[in-house]
C-alpha cells in the first residue's frame, strides 16, 4: 500500500487461520491500520493479493460483510439509547443477528441494560462496543486495540470476553501495541514495523528468542552489587548459594531476571526503525 510516494506497508504476507486469536502488533505508525482496513475493504490497496472468507475485500457484497463484525478504535455509540437499544438498532442491519439478551450477556452488562450508553464508564462503553460487533454473529471479528486505556481489572475482563469468543469458535483479528495482550490471548503474533514483519509465530516461538541470557542480581557482603549474565542461571545460582551458604553469608537482594517478551518487542521494533532510517 503506497500513499504517494510513502509506502505504508510493503511485502507482507501473513494467514489467519478460522477460529485462531491472530495479534497484529507493531508501534506507531507500522502500517497496522493501513493492514487492517485494506483486509475490512475500507481501503484499496495500491498492489498485493487479499483474500479474506474466500473473497477479496475489495470487491466484496452485503453477504460478506454479514460475516464480518468490526470494533474501531473510537466507539460510535449513540449517547442516547440505553445498552439494550442500541444492540436491538444494531442488530436490524444484520440478515441473521444474534438475540439481543444473549449479546448482553457475552459481553457482560446484564446489570447496565436499561442504562444509556453516556452513563456507561469506559470499559463498560468499550464492551458494549464489542456488543454491537458481536450482535450480527459475525465468524470473524476484527478488533482494533480493545484495551487501550483501559484500568488493569477491566482490561483482564476484556481479555475474558475477547477469549470467550474464540471459544464461541470465532476468528479474532487483534491489534495491539501491548505484548502482554498478545502474549496472553493471541495462538498467533505477528510483528509489524515500518511497514514489514519482523516476527510471526505462537507466543511461545517469539518467547524462545529470550532464551538467550539470564541476570543475577545480589549485594555481596560488603554491600557491593554484583550482576552476572548467565545461559545457565541453575547451576549458577548453585554455585553463588552454595558458597554463600559456606560462608555464612546471605546473597541481599537476590533475583533472576530474563528479557521479557515486551523486550524482545522492543528490540525487534527499534532495529527495523533504525535499518529503515539508513
Ligand atoms: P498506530 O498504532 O499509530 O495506529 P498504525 O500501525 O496503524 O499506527 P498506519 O495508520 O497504518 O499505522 O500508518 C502507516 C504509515 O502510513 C504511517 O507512516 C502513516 O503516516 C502513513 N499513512 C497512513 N494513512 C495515510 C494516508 N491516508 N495518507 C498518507 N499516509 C498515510
Amino acid at each position: 500500500m503506497s500513499y504517494g510516494e510513502t509506502e505504508a506497508v510493503r511485502g507482507i504476507d501473513l494467514e489467519v487461520r478460522t477460529g485462531e486469536i491472530f495479534a497484529f502488533l507493531g508501534p506507531n505508525g507500522a502500517g497496522k491500520t493501513t493492514t487492517v482496513e485494506i483486509l475490512e475493504g475500507y481501503r484499496h490497496r495500491t498492489g498485493g493479493e487479499v483474500k479474506v472468507l474466500g473473497e477479496d475485500p475489495a470487491g466484496a457484497g452485503r453477504a460478506w460483510r454479514d460475516r464480518i463484525g468490526i470494533v474501531l478504535q473510537s466507539n460510535s455509540l449513540d449517547p442516547y439509547l440505553t445498552v439494550r437499544e442500541s444492540l436491538e438498532l444494531y442488530a436490524g442491519y444484520f440478515s441473521h443477528p444474534r438475540s439481543v439478551e444473549e449479546t448482553i450477556a457475552l459481553v457482560g452488562l446484564e446489570e447496565k441494560a436499561d442504562d444509556r450508553a453516556r452513563r456507561l464508564s469506559g470499559g463498560q462503553q468499550r464492551r458494549l462496543d464489542v456488543g454491537m460487533a458481536l450482535v450480527g454473529d459475525p465468524e470473524l471479528l476484527f478488533l482494533d486495540e480493545p484495551t487501550t486505556g483501559f484500568d488493569p481489572s477491566a482490561r483482564r475482563q476484556a481479555w475474558d470476553v475477547i477469549a470467550g469468543l474464540r471459544d464461541l469458535g470465532k476468528t479474532i483479528f487483534l491489534t495491539t501495541h501491548y505484548m502482554d495482550e498478545a502474549q496472553r490471548l493471541a495462538d498467533t503474533v505477528t510483528i509489524i514495523a515500518a511497514g514489514q514483519i519482523v516476527a510471526q509465530g505462537t507466543p511461545e516461538d517469539l518467547g524462545e528468542r529470550e532464551k538467550a541470557a539470564a541476570t543475577i542480581r545480589y549485594r555481596d557482603a560488603m554491600g557491593e552489587e554484583i550482576t552476572i549474565e548467565t545461559v545457565d542461571p541453575v547451576r549458577e545460582l548453585n554455585r553463588l548459594t552454595t558458597a554463600a551458604l559456606e560462608r555464612g553469608e546471605e546473597l541481599d537482594g537476590l533475583e533472576v531476571t530474563r528479557p521479557s517478551l515486551e523486550d524482545v518487542y522492543l528490540d525487534l521494533t527499534s532495529t527495523t526503525e533504525g535499518a529503515s532510517a539508513e
